[in-house]
C-alpha cells in the first residue's frame, strides 16, 4: 500500500510517515496541497492520502476538493489529519469528500484503527 503525506510539517510528514510505514507501507510527501496535486497529476497513485488542513500554497480542504472533482482519483482514500476541530469544519471536509477526519494531536492507533475502518488494512498477515 501506498500512502501519500501531505503537511507543511516536517516534524508531522516524519511521525505519520513512521506509522504508515511500520505497517509495511510504502509513502510518498508533499509540504502543501499543489505539490501533492502534481504528484498526483505526475502519475503518483497512492491508496491513501494524508492531508493537513492549513498549509501555505494550498491547502487541505482545496486539496480534497480539487481530487474529487476529477474521476480518476475516485479510489484515493482521502484522510484529513488536522488541528481543525470545529463540528462545521469536519462536516464541510467529509462533504467535500474527505472519508475520514482525524484531529491532532492523534495516537498511531487512532490513525490505525480509522484504516481498519476504511478497509485498508485487509491485506495484514493473518497471525
Ligand atoms: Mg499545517
Amino acid at each position: 500500500m501506498q500512502a501519500l503525506i501531505i503537511d507543511d510539517s516536517r516534524a508531522m510528514r516524519s511521525i505519520l510517515r513512521r506509522i504508515v510505514t511500520d505497517l509495511g507501507w510504502s509513502t510518498a510527501e508533499a509540504g502543501n496541497g499543489q505539490e501533492a496535486l502534481d504528484l498526483l497529476e505526475g502519475g503518483h497513485t497512492p491508496d491513501l492520502c494524508l492531508i493537513d488542513w492549513n498549509m501555505p500554497v494550498m491547502d487541505g480542504y482545496t486539496f480534497v476538493q480539487r481530487v474529487r472533482a476529477e474521476p480518476r482519483w475516485r479510489d484515493v482514500t482521502l484522510m484529513m489529519v488536522t488541528t481543525e476541530s470545529e463540528h462545521g469544519q469536519i462536516v464541510r471536509a467529509l462533504a467535500a469528500g474527505a472519508h475520514e477526519y482525524v484531529i491532532k494531536p492523534f495516537t498511531g492507533e487512532a490513525i490505525i484503527e480509522k484504516l481498519g475502518l476504511l478497509g485498508l488494512l485487509d491485506q495484514e498477515v493473518p497471525a
